[in-house]
């Protein structure tokens, strides 16, 4: 599980490591997440500078210089994790990026990530990011409530879980967001006031900063076991079916919203 605030924690990190780099030694042990063969990948990267690293939704973009891009999607969640000059490498990895100083990361899919490499002319035309909606944190009070007008048959749930609305939250901390915002999951977009959508708006930046100031899930460059969170401190009511509403008390109940399951508090979030 890797949603916008592990993103950015880890974006934020390897951007501090990473930046000036030269790339020395390149690994690539899981072909089928590349879009390019192995060989091609290696010999592109092998040399290039790490400029910046960015995030864009849920991918993570590293921009080397010569105008290419290694774009990076942890899927499902993975390890990604720095190692030292000298310093013992994680045992196990699909790629490892080493770098000039003896330093480098390694990245381990839990279950699988998509690798892809392409120039920065392709990037605007690359199916995969080309359609994502902007960084929820990124938009003002009058840019989210457009996007919210724009489809006002759809439900609140789905301003934040739709990616081509905004992008880079995921059903992890969709139940939160929702709940901070005091909005039933299943309303209707159309039916929210200028009022409502402030308060939505306002909700999205409050939980998403509160889980990146506490180190978000599962999220560091460095592997500093005691900085993850567990999932019942980092989240206020998601998967707390049964537990007191922090802000009222009422027993959060399990509900089904289409496909996915949400957890809400039946007074706050009253439908
Ligand atoms: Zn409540």
């Amino acid at each position: 599980m890797a949603e916008l605030p592990e993103l950015t924690i880890l974006q934020q990190q390897m951007h501090d490591a990473l930046s000036g780099r030269q790339i020395a030694e390149v690994e690539l042990l899981q072909e089928k997440c590349l879009n390019v063969s192995v060989g091609e990948a290696v010999a592109a990267l092998t040399g290039r500078r790490v400029t910046a690293v960015s995030r864009r939704g849920k991918w993570l973009c590293l921009h080397l210089d010569g105008d290419l891009l290694l774009l990076l999607n942890l899927g499902m969640g993975a390890d990604l994790w720095h190692y030292g000059p000298g310093a013992e490498r994680p045992a196990k990895y699909q790629v490892r990026i080493g770098l000039d100083d003896g330093s480098g990361f390694t990245c381990r899919f839990w279950w699988f990530g998509y690798i892809r490499l392409l120039t920065a002319a392709e990037l605007p035309q690359f199916k995969e990011t080309a359609k994502l909606g902007p960084s929820p944190l990124a938009v003002s009070v009058a840019e989210f409530a457009a996007i919210a007008r724009r489809t006002p048959r759809s439900t609140v749930k789905s301003l934040i879980m739709d990616q081509e609305k905004l992008s880079g939250i995921g059903n992890a901390y969709a139940h939160d967001v929702l709940w901070q915002a005091e909005l039933h999951p299943q309303r209707k977009l159309g039916s929210l006031s200028d009022d409502d959508l402030a308060h939505y708006h306002k909700a999205v930046a409050e939980v998403m900063e509160r889980a990146i100031a506490l180190g978000a899930l599962e999220a560091d460059f460095y592997r500093a076991q005691g900085n993850l969170q567990d999932a019942g401190r980092l989240f206020l009511i998601g998967y707390k079916e049964g537990q007191p509403c922090p802000r009222c008390g009422t027993a959060i109940v399990k509900i089904k919203t289409g496909s996915t399951a949400g957890f809400i508090c039946p007074t706050c979030q009253a439908e």
